[in-house]
């Protein structure tokens, strides 16, 4: 069996992503802390020449920026606020990396994403083959998300989550986040002297996500356990294994693979064809259909969604929207794209699909949602 750790390594992770925290990158009165991050530039530069590809996920534009602007808070006060922080920081941010980065002779690349830029599935393939053509010509891309002209509605918010489906959209073999806390932990062990790491989460079952509710995030940043193990989620349905360190001391990368200290998710072994694993790792979908237990276990059998095996219809949504399916106990158990928008899918609600025509006028296809436009959850 490979190691947790292993999973990670040049050799069988051909393309990491690497996310580090705005707590671990500034300090408290908002500097760079520019020794640890060319201690840990210097393990990237050292695994890019194992034949790595790296791409890195940074935060720490808005905590940068807000010293510059005297912003109180942290920047983070108001969106406006984060806004305007992020707008300076992200400046001061891409040049210690270009600098830091080309102490070692490597190009560093900037990539500012927007919720939207991978959500909408053509600006999603533009990102991915960009990203894909940086990384096979040696650069290092620097992402975060565009701050600057996200609105509160429509951002990632966090940069754990940003990284995870980064992952999922270059096919990365795995993404570590940099924390300033070991792992997950059974309690939170700021408060709790028998709380343990977990070293390895083979499923994320609702008693890991009890464990990660009570830990907060750092205050700087956004992300606190819970956005990690969403984060989780996504890779793994993306294929990537994901792993959650320490970044609190110098030289984080080293000391995960010589001490395995980390908690580690291990993706499944068949990861799902890529417009599929796109759809798994969506954060917003437009309305939900739910279905009787008969139709959840004809999805679990690899079916389509029929219009009988549904109970209720929650929109509005358009034809060709991303829908959940929920259970009648609100679990989703899968994803998909629906063939006819919400107004028609609540008359076809129950009915048999020879009935469609009748319904409807016309009928284009038989099932709600098709298999070939579903993932199972
Ligand atoms: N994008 C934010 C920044 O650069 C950070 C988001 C997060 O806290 O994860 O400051």
């Amino acid at each position: 069996m490979v190691a947790p750790v292993d999973l990670f390594a040049p050799q069988r992770c051909p393309r990491l992503v690497v996310k580090i925290g705005s707590s671990l990158l500034v300090t408290p009165e908002g500097q760079v802390r520019r020794q640890w991050l060319e201690g840990l530039v210097a393990e990237l530069a050292a695994r890019r020449s194992a034949g790595q590809q790296i791409l890195v996920v940074s935060s720490g534009a808005i905590a940068l920026g807000a010293r510059r602007l005297h912003m109180p808070k942290g920047g983070r006060a108001s969106l406006e606020d984060a806004q305007a922080s992020a707008a300076v920081g992200q400046i001061e941010l891409a040049q210690v990396y270009a600098e830091l980065f080309a102490a070692h002779g490597i190009q560093a690349a900037q990539l500012l994403l927007t919720l939207q830029d991978l959500e909408d599935r053509r600006r999603y393939l533009n990102v991915r083959a960009t990203a894909g053509r940086l990384v096979e010509a040696g650069a290092i891309p620097i992402i975060n998300e565009n701050d600057t002209v996200t609105t509160a509605e429509i951002r990632f918010g966090d940069n754990d989550r940003l990284a995870a489906r980064v992952g999922q959209a270059v096919e990365a073999g795995g993404v570590i986040l940099l924390s300033d806390i070991d792992g997950l932990f059974t309690g939170d062990p700021k408060r709790d002297p028998t709380a343990r790491l977990i070293p390895v989460v083979p499923q994320l079952t609702p008693e890991i996500e009890v464990m990660a509710g009570g830990v907060g995030a750092s205050g700087m940043g956004s992300g606190g356990m819970v956005s990690k193990l969403q984060a989780a989620r996504i890779a793994s349905s993306g294929g990537c294994h994901m792993a959650i360190i320490s970044g609190k001391v110098d030289q984080p990368l080293t000391r995960f693979e010589v001490e395995g200290i980390g908690t580690v998710f291990p993706a499944p072994e068949s990861a799902p064809a890529a417009r599929k694993r796109w759809l798994a790792g969506r954060l917003k979908v437009a309305g939900r259909l739910v279905i009787d237990d008969g139709a959840v276990e004809a999805l679990l059998h690899g079916r389509s969604l029929l219009p009988a095996g549904v109970r209720a219809v929650e929109g509005p949504f358009e034809r060709g929207d991303v829908v959940d399916i929920t259970a009648l106990n609100g679990r989703v158990v899968a994803r998909g794209l629906s063939s006819y928008h919400a107004g028609e899918a609540a008359r076809l609600c129950g009915r048999k699909s020879h009935e469609i025509e009748a319904i409807l006028g016309y009928a284009p296809r038989a099932a709600l949602v098709h298999r070939d436009d579903m993932v199972i959850l």
